[in-house]
């Protein structure tokens, strides 16, 4: 089978592209670079011994989207390639919905005319805003607090009028929920350009001694500890879970699909410090901070759909997620720049 990963250079696309290849999938990625590097490709090829046909262009541009679709039989499409930092999307939101919104009806265009009717697509827990209660399942009621999340609901909504229109397109829809760690190898993750904005990241780097202390937003929430809880998956996990997802495309039409792909089990800051301290073997200095404007208290996944469909479900512990991050930091401290 041969799966086009758009934004394939990135966090979750190249740990994704890397299970492919060890599963015998063959891979074509196109990334245009805006938030990775070459270098993460080429350690998926070094890890796997495995080629990826590769393009460097932008999922926007329909010429070229066209040219890959012409130059390869794709029987499916994983849908990685967009932009995704919350609170750069509100101040920014125009470029937020024209990335994400022009890439995914040039990819369409794409898939239609070359008669591809098979997408999985990275959509995210913030679907939900702010749950009315947790664990959260797939039709739990959709809202958005911010333009990033926007996007991803308007996505949804295509992806399904669109299915509702062609009876053979099957569109996949993934909800992720908090994406961490790394390849055990420690030779590829998650690179940041800038301070990152997400707990995990901040949390190994002020342990390698980069960031002085983890601030944590807010202890007066309403849950066991006060820290806010989020349902941490580890990206190797995440991977699997696309390969799952592909089976179905094996198996002949699926129509629209939705899943959960979380751990349904939720863990707050203040554990998430002390989980990482533990595995690094130091105290990681942290101070309580205010709350951060949009964050909801408590958001977990109830993933049963997806192991009772897909068959999948997350192995990774917290401890893996811990050791597997650390290890990445360690070994990278600038990222690919290393
Ligand atoms: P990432 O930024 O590491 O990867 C996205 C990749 O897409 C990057 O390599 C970037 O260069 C590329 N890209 C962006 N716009 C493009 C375009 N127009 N043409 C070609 N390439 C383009 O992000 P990630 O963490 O790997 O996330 C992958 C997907 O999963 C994104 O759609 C993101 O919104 C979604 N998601 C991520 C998380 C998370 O916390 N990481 C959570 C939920 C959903
Ligand atoms: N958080 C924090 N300090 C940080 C970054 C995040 O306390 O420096 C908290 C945040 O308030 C939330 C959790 O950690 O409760 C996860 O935040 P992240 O940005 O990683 O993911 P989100 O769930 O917001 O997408």
């Amino acid at each position: 089978m041969k799966v086009l990963v758009t934004g394939g250079a990135g966090y979750i696309g190249s740990h994704t592209s890397l299970v492919l290849l060890n599963k015998g999938y063959e891979v074509i990625c196109v990334d245009n670079f805006s938030n990775s590097k070459m270098e993460s490709v080429l350690r998926v090829e070094k890890l796997t011994g495995k080629k990826i046909k590769f393009y460097e262009a932008d999922v926007c541009d329909k010429e070229a989207m066209d040219k890959i679709f012409s130059e390869n039989e794709i029987d499916a499409v994983i849908h990685f390639a967009g932009l995704k930092a919350v609170g750069e999307s509100v101040s920014i939101p125009l470029r937020y919905y024209e990335n994400n919104l022009v890439s995914t009806f040039a990819l369409m265009e794409a898939m239609e005319k070359h008669g591809c009717n098979n997408i999985i697509f990275s959509s995210s827990a913030t679907v939900y805003g702010n749950p009315a209660s947790v664990p959260i399942t797939e039709d739990f009621p959709n809202s958005t607090t911010n333009p990033y999340g926007t996007t991803k609901l308007f996505i949804e909504r295509i992806l399904t009028d669109y299915a509702y229109a062609n009876k053979n397109f099957n569109p996949v829809i993934l909800r992720y929920f908090n994406p961490v760690g790394a390849h055990e190898s420690g030779m590829i993750g998650e690179d940041h350009k800038d301070i990152p904005n997400n707990l995990v990241p901040y949390i190994t780097q002020t342990a390698v001694g980069k960031r002085e202390k983890v601030n944590i937003f807010g202890d007066d929430y309403p849950t066991p500890d006060g820290t806010g809880v989020r349902d941490y998956i580890h990206v190797m996990d995440l991977a699997e879970g696309h390969a799952a997802a592909l089976k179905l495309f094996e198996k002949g039409n699926c129509g629209l699909k939705i899943y959960n792909l979380g751990t349904g089990r939720g863990y707050s800051v203040l554990e998430m410090v002390k989980a990482f301290s533990k595995a690094f073997g130091k105290e990681i200095p942290y101070a309580i901070a205010p709350r951060r404007p949009g964050d909801i208290p408590e958001c977990y996944a109830d993933p049963k759909k997806a192991y009772e469909e897909l068959g999948w479900k997350a192995v990774k512990t917290l401890d893996d997620m811990c050791q597997d991050s650390l290890r990445w930091q360690t070994m990278n401290p600038n990222g690919y720049d290393d």
